[in-house]
C-alpha cells in the first residue's frame, strides 16, 4: 500500500501546527501501519534545535487514539525523525537538506525518489520555501508532493497572486492544499450518505427540504491572541474554507465517478450556481463580557484594535440558483465565545400535509461533525403502548456506540495518507479556490470597508446575537416547541 523509502520534510517544524498536528498525524499513520518504517522524516526550521530537541518537542503528543502513551511505537517513530536548522530564503540550509536526502536515497538504492514537503509555515514564508524546494530538492526523476496550509490568500487578488507564483513551480498534481475539514470522518461520508441512499437522495431537493443550516460554534474567545484574529475574522477563519467545503459537498450534483477530478468538477459547478452573498441578508456579531463578568469581551483583548469591528460571529444566507435548490434558504453560521462547541449540519424537511395531523414536527436530519460524531434523523412515531399520540424520536447513528472497534483517523492522518498515495479528492483544486474567493471577497470588502455595519454585541457564553432566532425564522427554520423532543441523557446500552 505504501511506498518504501519515502522522504517527508516538515518546514516550520519548530512551530505549533507541526507539534500538534503534522508530527502526531505522521505518527498515527506509522502506529496503524500506514507509514513504512523506512520513511525518513526531516524537520526543518530556522530555530537552532538538535535532533533530540525536536524529538523532545513532539514526543508528548505521540499517543494512541484513546490518549494513552505508546512508548514502544513512539520510540521507533522518533528514530525516523531528524532536524535541520536553516533559513527559508537562502541556499545554505537547503543544500544540507539536499545532501541528506540524496545520501539516504543512495544508501537505500532508491531509483525513483518519493519526496513529500509539508509547509507548516506562515504565508510569508511559502514562496521562499517553494522556490528553494524547486531549485534544490525537487525529485527530478521521481515524485514530489507539496502540501500547503491555509490561508491560501486573504482575498481573491492575493489568492490569485499566490497561485500565479506557485503554478510555474509545481503542477496541480504535485500541490495539495489542505482544508482539514475535508479529512473529517463525517465530511468524508457526505457523498456516500447522499448518493448511496435512495431515500435521502430522493428527498434531497427543494420539493422536500425546507432549509439547511451549517453551524460552527466555539466555546472560547481569542483569549489574548486576538492580534492575529483581528485581521482575519470568523468568515475568513472558518467560513470561506471549512464551512463552504461542507456546503459544497452537501449541495453538489452526483459526480460521474468518485475519482478526484469528477468530484471536484461537480464542486466547482455548484459553486458557480451560488448567487452573490447578499449583504442585506447577513447577521454579524462581536462578543462582549460574559453575563457574570468573568470572561472578557473581544475588545478587552489587548492585542486587538480598541475600536475593531471584527466579526466574531456571522450568519450568512446563501441561495443556489439551480433546479435542485432554487428557493431553499441556506444559512451558514459561525461564532466564537458561544454557549458550546460543535460543528453540525441540520437539514430541516418540509411539513407533512395537514389533515390527519395537526402541527406535527418537521423531520430533521442532523449530521454532527464534531464533537462525538453522530447522524440522527428526527422522526415522528407513535407513542408506544395503548396511546395513539405521536412523539418525536430519532433514528440514531452515534459513532462511539456503533463503531466501538474502529480506528477513525484524525483529519490530518487521513489527509496525509491521501498525499502519500497521491489522491486529490479531499484537497482544494485551484479553480475551486478561485470561485470560493470570488463568492466571499465582495462580502469581506463590504465588512471591512467604510460602510461596514456595527456588529451586534452578544455576551461571551451566550447563544450568539439576540437577533439570531429571528434571522433563522426568516430563513424558514421552524424551532419546535421546547420539550417536544427529548434526547435520553443516559440510555441503557
Ligand atoms: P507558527 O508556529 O507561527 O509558525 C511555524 C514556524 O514558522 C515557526 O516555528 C517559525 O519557525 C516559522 N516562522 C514563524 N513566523 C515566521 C516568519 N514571519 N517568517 C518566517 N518563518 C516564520 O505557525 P503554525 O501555527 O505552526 O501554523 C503554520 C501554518 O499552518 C500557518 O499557515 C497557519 O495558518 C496554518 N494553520 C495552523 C493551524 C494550527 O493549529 N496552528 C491550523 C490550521 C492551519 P522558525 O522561526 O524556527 O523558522
Ligand atoms: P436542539 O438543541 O433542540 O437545537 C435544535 C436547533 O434549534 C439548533 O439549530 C439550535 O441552535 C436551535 N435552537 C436551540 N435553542 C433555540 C432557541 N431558544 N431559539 C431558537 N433556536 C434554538 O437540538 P436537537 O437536534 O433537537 O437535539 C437535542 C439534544 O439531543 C442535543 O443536545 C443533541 O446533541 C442531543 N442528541 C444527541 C444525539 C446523539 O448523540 N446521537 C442524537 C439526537 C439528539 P444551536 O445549535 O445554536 O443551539
Amino acid at each position: 500500500e505504501f511506498k518504501e523509502n519515502t522522504v517527508v520534510v516538515v518546514f516550520g517544524a519548530s512551530g505549533d501546527l507541526s507539534k500538534k498536528k503534522t508530527f502526531p498525524a505522521l505518527f498515527g499513520l506509522f502506529r496503524e501501519g500506514y507509514l513504512d518504517s523506512s520513511t525518513k522524516i526531516i524537520g526543518y526550521a530556522r530555530s537552532k534545535l538538535t535532533d533530540e530537541d525536536l524529538r523532545g518537542k513532539i514526543a508528548p503528543n505521540l499517543k494512541k487514539p484513546n490518549g494513552a502513551k505508546d512508548d514502544e511505537k513512539a520510540e521507533q517513530f522518533l528514530k525516523m525523525v531528524s532536524y535541520i536548522s536553516g533559513p527559508y530564503d537562502e541556499d545554505q540550509g537547503f543544500n544540507t537538506l539536499r545532501t541528506e536526502i540524496e545520501e539516504y536515497e543512495k544508501q537505500k538504492g532508491v531509483e525513483e525518489p518519493h519526496r513529500l514537503f509539508y509547509l507548516a509555515l506562515p504565508p510569508s514564508a511559502f514562496m521562499p520555501v517553494a522556490n528553494n524546494i524547486k531549485k534544490l530538492v525537487y525529485a527530478k526523476n521521481g515524485i514530489t508532493r507539496v502540501v500547503v496550509e491555509k490561508p491560501f490568500g486573504h482575498d481573491l487578488e492575493s489568492s490569485r497572486e499566490l497561485q500565479r507564483d506557485l503554478s510555474p513551480l509545481f503542477t496541480e498534481d504535485e500541490l495539495f492544499r489542505i482544508d482539514h475539514y475535508l479529512g473529517k470522518e463525517l465530511v468524508k461520508n457526505l457523498l456516500l450518505l447522499r448518493f448511496g441512499n435512495t431515500f435521502l437522495n430522493a428527498a434531497w431537493n427543494k420539493e422536500n427540504i425546507q432549509m439547511i443550516q451549517i453551524s460552527f460554534k466555539e466555546p472560547f474567545g481569542t483569549e489574548g491572541r486576538g492580534g492575529y484574529f483581528d485581521e482575519i475574522g470568523i468568515i475568513r477563519d472558518v467560513m470561506q474554507n471549512h464551512l463552504l467545503q461542507i456546503l459544497t459537498l452537501l449541495t453538489m450534483e452526483r459526480p460521474v465517478s468518485f475519482d478526484p477530478e469528477s468530484v471536484r468538477d461537480e464542486k466547482v459547478r455548484v459553486l458557480k450556481a451560488f448567487a452573490p452573498i447578499d449583504t442585506n441578508d447577513i447577521l454579524t456579531g462581536q462578543y462582549t463580557k460574559s453575563e457574570d463578568g468573568e470572561k472578557p469581551g473581544y475588545l478587552d483583548d489587548e492585542t486587538v484594535n480598541p475600536d475593531s469591528k471584527c466579526v466574531t460571529f456571522a450568519a450568512l444566507g446563501f441561495k443556489i440558483r439551480n433546479e435542485r435548490w432554487d428557493g431553499v434558504p441556506i444559512v451558514m453560521r459561525a461564532g466564537k465565545a458561544l454557549n458550546e462547541g460543535k460543528v453540525e449540519i441540520r437539514v430541516q424537511f418540509k411539513a407533512v400535509p395537514s389533515g390527519i395531523f395537526k402541527d406535527i414536527p418537521h423531520n430533521e436530519l442532523v449530521i454532527r461533525v464534531q464533537p462525538n460524531e453522530a447522524i440522527y434523523l428526527k422522526v415522528n412515531s407513535k407513542t408506544p403502548g395503548l396511546s395513539t399520540t405521536t412523539q418525536v424520536t430519532e433514528l440514531d447513528l452515534t459513532y462511539a456506540k456503533r463503531y466501538k472497534n474502529y480506528w477513525i483517523p484524525e483529519a490530518y492522518e487521513a489527509l496525509i495518507r491521501d498525499v502519500l498515495k497521491g489522491v486529490h479528492s479531499n484537497f482544494v483544486r485551484d479553480d475551486e479556490l478561485d470561485v470560493s474567493w470570488k463568492l466571499f471577497t465582495p462580502l469581506l470588502n463590504f465588512l471591512e470597508g467604510p460602510d461596514a455595519p456595527q456588529p451586534e454585541l452578544y455576551a461571551y457564553g451566550s447563544r450568539g446575537p439576540k437577533h439570531l432566532a429571528e434571522y433563522l425564522e426568516k430563513h424558514k427554520y421552524v424551532f419546535e416547541e421546547q420539550g417536544l423532543y427529548q434526547w435520553p441523557v443516559s440510555s441503557p446500552d
